[in-house]
């Protein structure tokens, strides 16, 4: 199989930031309404009159996507004029942007110097396609089937930068204004680099701003929430987002999962089963997602699978299993085709969907568990994705649902 590559670099000029003199020029793109408010009456108009502005300045950034503010035509020129000198309308700049021969698009984003996260789109068939945000650049975590987990934790993402990978996919794949029909970016997760529930007050603010029918409108039932099993903050994900809940499960007893998701040691499977029924909403329009990457010889095993249906036993739930997408210097290799046909077919019989995901992705480390943002580490990686898309094991797994 030969790679086709299209590697593009969008360069944004960074806007001076001494255009004025007294005032730091700062991008409206990823502020609330009451951000923005705050925003319009700085600049002198009256408090009367500024929320509706700030409403209609919000609905072309957010449902039309304006990159100008000349496109303002409902605001005043004198505003515009104003709004220019203080504002920007720039998302934040796209480092590097990788095409995967099936489509998979990955944007390495960078909002600050140091400040680098990877989102990936992933466009299914029937004109649908879900767009995989971060929410920290790094992980505090470790699980050990994961590269993000060799990253070190820079910072959170902000609610701004957040939306902005949003902005920058819908940019990039021409789908503005926000209308519902006709778009390919339907659904979000939140499986991109970090653990979102270590981020909440932002990935909260993100959804709300995402889920706005005003603006972006992306239906929180259509927003998954990935997370490795942050107990104390499962309920509130869902009594603060309304998002969909997907845990990152992959093993069914506590002596595997210390060593695969070491969180487990803080809350065990015990903690973290009660913490899931609990989540608020549930029901079988609203089913939890499992999330379980197929390791060879680890996890991977009839039994387990058997294991897995009795702990799923009374939730509303789904199963996905992640062909485990291996990255430079990992340990663990992926089951046998054969093998999480298995595991599936167990699952499934005991009334569980249980799709095995499609890698998507792979020849640009875009699957999941594979980002990571080192530029340096990304570019060297190339060598080895070549290697892997050799093995026949890749393009010998059926297409599947991907989740
Ligand atoms: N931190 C959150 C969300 C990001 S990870 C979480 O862990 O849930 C998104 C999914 O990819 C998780 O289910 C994660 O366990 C899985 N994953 C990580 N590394 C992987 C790999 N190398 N191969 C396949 N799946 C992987
Ligand atoms: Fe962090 Fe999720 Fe990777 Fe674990 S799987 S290291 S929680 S990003």
């Amino acid at each position: 199989m030969t790679i086709t590559l299209n590697l593009s670099h969008i360069g944004q000029a960074p806007r001076d930031p001494d255009i004025t003199s007294h005032h730091k020029v700062t991008s409206l793109v990823g502020l609330t309404l009451e951000e923005m408010r705050d925003a319009v009456l700085a600049l002198g108009v009256e408090p009367k009159k500024a929320k509706m502005r700030a409403q209609q300045i919000w609905r072309w950034v957010y449902f039309f996507g304006a990159r100008s503010f000349d496109v303002m035509t409902d605001i005043s020129k004198d505003l515009r004029l104003l709004l220019e000198e203080r504002h920007t309308l720039d998302r934040p700049e796209v480092v590097e942007r990788l095409i995967s021969t099936d489509g998979t698009r990955k944007w390495l984003i960078r909002s600050a110097p140091g400040v680098e996260f990877e989102t990936v789109f992933i466009p299914d068939v029937a004109r649908s396609g879900a767009l995989c945000v971060s929410s920290q650049v790094g992980c505090t975590l470790t699980c050990t089937f994961c590269h993000t987990g060799t990253q070190k934790l820079v910072r959170n993402l902000t609610a701004a930068e957040i939306v902005a990978q949003v902005m920058i996919a819908r940019d990039d794949l021409d789908e503005w204004p926000s209308t519902t029909d006709g778009r390919t970016l339907t659904n979000i997760v939140f499986m991109g680099m970090g653990e979102p529930l270590y981020n909440l007050d932002e990935v909260a603010k993100a959804i709300d701003l995402m889920s706005d029918g005003e603006g972006i409108s992306i239906g929180r039932r259509r927003i998954t929430v990935s997370t490795s099993g942050v107990v104390p903050h499962i309920k509130e994900l869902g009594n603060r987002t309304g998002a969909m809940l997907a845990i990152s499960l992959h093993a069914t007893h506590d002596r595997l999962r210390d060593v695969l998701v070491p969180l487990n040691k803080k809350y065990p499977l015990g903690e973290l089963m009660a913490a899931i029924r609990s989540y608020p909403g549930l029901n079988n329009a609203k089913r939890v997602t499992f999330e379980y990457v197929m390791l060879k010889g680890v996890n991977d095993s009839p039994a387990e699978a058997r294991a897995l249906v009795k702990l799923l036993s009374g939730i509303p739930a789904k199963v996905n299993l992640i062909p485990f997408n291996p990255w430079p210097g990992s340990q663990y290799e992926c089951s046998d085709w054969n093998t999480i046909h298995t595991f599936s077919d167990i699952v499934s019989r005991a009334g569980y969907s249980a799709p095995i995901r499609t890698p998507r992705g792979r020849d640009i480390l875009a699957a999941c568990g594979q980002l990571r943002s080192e530029s340096v580490k990304v570019r060297a990686s190339l060598a080895f994705n070549q290697r892997l898309d050799a093995q026949a094991s890749v393009s010998t797994l059926t297409p599947a649902d991907s989740g």
